[in-house]
């Protein structure tokens, strides 16, 4: 199954493609990730994108379409995959269509993370993020045991730099200006599949399986 995860900042995409991943056993492939280890690690790449992400906007298309190319020819996506935030523009929608179709193998749904502009300022508001293990914490709903460590691995927890409010009020803008229009390409298409994004994860994970009949 070949899935995407559309949905604006703080929706729980990468939440939910941890459960995801476990469930069906096939990767997730996280732009954002993909990006902020590049960063991290002080690549060609990271230093390129630094600015750019931690202001708040997005990557050009180039560069992301290249990676994420590059990315879905590895051989652990033989069984399947989970794109969590790729597409967000029409040109790499474009793009990415383009190449599944000629290799044979399409995207099987688009999972739409419907969630209210209030739910996502509350999550992104106190999120945490593990620098090792990647895992999402929250100042207040999810906080880990030792303040600044990571339960599950040890890890340094921070706040990402693009959660300060200012990134988030533009990530937002950059959601609805340039991915949500993707809403209607897929829906399009027919391959959309809407999910109540409000509740908490365990209770995202039921409508998940239950909209793809997983149950
Ligand atoms: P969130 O969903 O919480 O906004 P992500 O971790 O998915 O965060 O992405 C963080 C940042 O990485 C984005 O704000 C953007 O700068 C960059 N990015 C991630 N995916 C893409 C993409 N498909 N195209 C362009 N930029 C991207
Ligand atoms: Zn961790």
């Amino acid at each position: 199954m070949n899935l995407i995860f559309l949905g604006p900042p703080g929706a729980g995409k990468g939440t939910l493609a941890g459960k995801v991943v476990e469930l069906l056993q096939i990767p997730q492939i996280s732009t954002g990730n993909i990006f902020r280890a590049a960063m991290a690690s002080g690549s060609e790449l990271g230093n390129k994108v630094k600015a750019i992400v931690e202001s708040g906007k997005l990557v050009d298309d180039d560069t992301t379409i290249a990676l994420v190319k590059e990315r879905l020819t590895q051989a652990d996506v033989a069984k399947g995959y989970i794109l969590d935030g790729f597409p967000r523009t029409i040109p790499q929608a474009e793009a990415l269509e383009k190449w599944t179709i000629e290799v044979g193998n399409p995207i099987s749904h688009v999972i739409n993370f419907d969630i209210s502009d209030d739910k996502v300022l509350q999550r992104l508001g106190g999120r945490l993020v593990c620098k090792k293990c990647g895992y999402n914490w929250h100042k207040t709903f999810n906080p880990p045991s030792k303040a600044g460590v990571c339960d599950k691995c040890g890890g340094e927890v921070y706040t990402r730099p693009d959660d300060s409010e200012e990134s988030i009020k533009k990530r937002l803008e950059v959601y609805r200006n340039q991915t949500e229009p993707l809403i209607g390409f897929y829906r399009g298409k027919g391959l959309l599949v809407d999910i109540d994004a409000n509740p908490e994860v365990d209770q995202m994970f039921v409508n998940f399986k239950e909209a793809l009949n997983l149950l």
